[in-house]
């Protein structure tokens, strides 16, 4: 569910007729931010779970222009971070920061500094070493924190790509289940470093809740051993991987999937006083943002119909890294293309399919492939849509090609709420001089 819709024959981002902007001195590509599709899913998620009383802390990770932050913030939204520049970007924003939380399996000492002086909620652990370093930097500050540890649940969603799973045995991230409960047993005492709770984040996304019952269960099991060796355990931070609506079709009910997490973890939070924690990421992000971008060209190779626009792998690189679906579409199709609704794939007669790549000299440089749409003509702008995660964070200057503009409707208000950058920012840290 989001706020583009096609109405009188043109794509709207709220009130905004997307054909309006590049007329306004937009130059494509550049990325469309809807504020109110935010809003409404920060709402959804945050309601979904609203007995449990969360701290939803969104994953920065996923979209993280201040402004867009700010406007989470503003609904009483935490942070998941997991550097030292999304900490920067969160402290410039009004979000409050005993609500963020630090995950990360590289954290440096310059990071875990900066994380306990800036008073964050909790520093998610996600080693042993990790942990010893933190109780040195915190010692040495004599300064106080809380921490989670982050398990490694040994728990794989098959339905997850390979590539965004990270609850396996083996994986990077987290301490072997195995090893958690003697290793806060060891710490429980330290003067500085607080052991709070358990944190678990096993990928994105997660096609089922069961996954989350199974690493639930585990960090409940654990809670209850240490609890009869006397140590307390209240906070159990569930992570994020919930899914995010890539089609209209996708039929997803946020009733089912909440109803047995909150089912299973209720009686804690009543009873004992448990704070539960969430920190989803694309499901409040995905679905906020389209990027706009122009048919440059438009060929024959072989028996393909070659379409090239002017956004490709640097603006959006899910298609080439993950082999992501992103419904694309005219913004402004003939009267017998219009669409209202983008399931895929579209019944309608007179498509044609498409290759749709970007200008990079790779071929990996691609946004959909054999994609049926209408006739395309240069000139034409075109929407890729449910860009809002992991979309512009990932974009890079590779090929020297400058990154988007952000662009943020609210209503029939029209925000930039970042630049595009210009060539002379490509070159702007290219200073030799002798060390
Ligand atoms: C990436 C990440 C998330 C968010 O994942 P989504 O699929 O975007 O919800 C949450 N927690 C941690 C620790 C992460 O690394």
């Amino acid at each position: 569910m989001d706020l583009f819709q096609y109405k009188n024959g043109v794509l709207y981002c709220e009130d905004v007729p997307v054909d309006s902007l590049p007329a306004k001195g937009l130059p494509t590509p550049f990325y469309l931010y809807s504020a109110n599709t935010l809003r409404l899913h920060y709402k959804k998620i945050y309601g979904a779970f609203e007995k449990l009383d969360p701290v939803i802390c969104f994953s920065v990770k996923s979209s993280n222009n201040v402004h867009l932050l700010n406007e989470l913030a503003a609904l009483g939204a935490g942070m998941d971070i997991v550097s030292g520049g999304e900490l920067f970007v969160v402290k410039q924003s009004n979000a409050d920061l005993s609500k963020v939380v630090f995950a990360g399996v590289g954290k440096s000492d310059e990071e875990i500094t900066d994380a306990i002086l800036s008073e964050v909620g909790y520093i998610n652990i996600e080693s042993e070493q990790e942990l010893a370093r933190v109780q040195e930097l915190a010692g040495d500050l004599k300064r106080e924190v809380s921490v989670l540890i982050r398990i490694q649940p040994d728990i794989t969603d098959e339905k997850t790509n390979e590539k965004t799973r990270t609850g396996y045995k083996g994986a990077k991230f987290g301490i072997d289940y195995a090893n958690v409960e003697a290793l806060i047993e060891e710490n429980a005492d330290h003067p500085f470093v607080k052991i709070k709770g358990l944190h678990c984040h096993i990928g994105s996304p997660i096609s089922s809740y069961t996954f989350y019952e199974e690493c639930i269960r585990k960090m409940v099991g654990l809670t209850e051993s240490l609890k009869q060796k006397n140590i307390i355990l209240k906070v159990l931070n569930i992570g994020g991987g919930f899914p995010a609506n890539y089609m209209d079709n996708d039929n997803f009910s946020w009733e089912s999937f909440a109803g047995p997490i909150i089912e299973l973890l209720e009686p804690y939070v009543k009873k004992e006083g448990f704070k539960i924690i969430l920190e989803p990421g694309r499901s409040i992000s995905a679905n906020t943002a389209v990027l706009v971008t122009r048919v440059l060209y438009v060929k024959k190779s072989g028996d393909k119909n070659i379409a090239i626009l002017d956004a490709g792998m640097t603006e959006l690189i899910r298609p080439a890294m993950y082999n992501a679906f992103h419904f694309i579409w005219p913004v402004k199709p003939e009267a017998q293309h219009l669409l209202t609704n983008r399931n895929y794939p579209v019944e309608q007669e007179g498509l044609t399919n498409y290759d749709v790549v970007g200008p990079i000299c790779e071929s990996s440089d691609y946004l959909a492939k054999e994609r049926a749409l209408p006739p395309l003509q240069q000139g034409d702008y075109v929407a890729v849509f449910t860009v809002g995660a992991y979309g512009m964070v990932m974009a890079s200057n590779y090929n020297l090609h400058v990154r988007p503009a952000e662009v943020m409707i609210d209503k029939d208000k029209i925000y930039i709420i970042r630049e595009r950058e210009t060539q002379q920012d490509l070159v702007r840290k290219m200073i030799r001089h002798e060390l």
